[in-house]
């Protein structure tokens, strides 16, 4: 099943979607990163010719739930434009790969959000949907704001009845929000323009990833 999900990725960046055919009957809570062989190799960055870049990343590595898998190869590109305009980074999952077009200043938070992007992708339908129920449940408490600007221009798009409906928009939301929150709890970084959304409601998310993520050994 992840192999096929996997291979249906495309390799455009920021991409969110998963197969509809996969949409979960609801099971018993799937932790995210289960690992078949728990003797699966620790998933590693490659940067090739940049060690400032290989340094770095190793060392938010550390600071990361462990996930095993394939390496990933990164690299620093002068810019980079998705569907949306100008962006920070890419991630193209199937080529296993992302592209950085952030200032050194950023790169903790932007290498976090996109090495989840990997995570999200593995993560299993039913872990999805319970991230989708706690963002669902934060607006029907009328929580604005987000913990970071690509789940925020999203957010603020949504129509009331896109997020009821699921639609793909609201699942992308979804995708980033998840993302951006890794990069808040993990990248080290205390405080930032972009950590919008109201303690109240962070504190809900920083228990999940408690409980789903953290000390889980992942699966990339
Ligand atoms: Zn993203």
């Amino acid at each position: 099943m992840r192999r096929t999900e996997a291979a249906r990725f495309g390799s455009s960046p920021l991409l969110t979607k998963w197969p509809s055919g996969l949409r979960a009957t609801r099971v018993k809570r799937n932790r995210v990163g289960r690992v078949d062989h728990p003797s699966a190799p620790a998933a590693r960055v490659v940067a090739l010719g940049d060690g400032w870049l290989a340094r770095r990343a190793m060392a938010l590595l550390r600071r990361l739930p462990p996930a095993a898998g394939a390496p990933v190869l990164i690299e620093r590109v002068a810019e980079l434009r998705d569907r949306h305009g100008a962006a920070h980074a890419g991630s193209f999952l199937r080529e296993r790969r992302i592209a950085l077009a952030c200032t050194r200043a950023e790169f903790p938070r932007v290498f976090v959000h996109e090495w989840f992007h990997f995570v999200w992708a593995r993560a299993g339908n039913s872990l999805r949907r319970d991230f989708e129920s706690l963002l669902a449940a934060e607006r029907a408490a009328g929580a604005r704001g987000e913990l970071g600007w690509s789940a925020e221009w999203r957010k603020r798009a949504l129509t009331a009845q896109q997020a009821v409906d699921r639609s793909r928009l609201w699942r992308e939301y979804c995708c980033e929000s998840f993302c951006d929150t890794a990069a808040w709890l993990y990248a080290g970084v205390a405080d930032h323009a972009e950590f919008t959304l109201a303690l109240r409601f962070r504190r809900p998310r920083q228990a999940w990833f408690a409980q789903n993520i953290s000390g889980q050994r992942l699966s990339i």
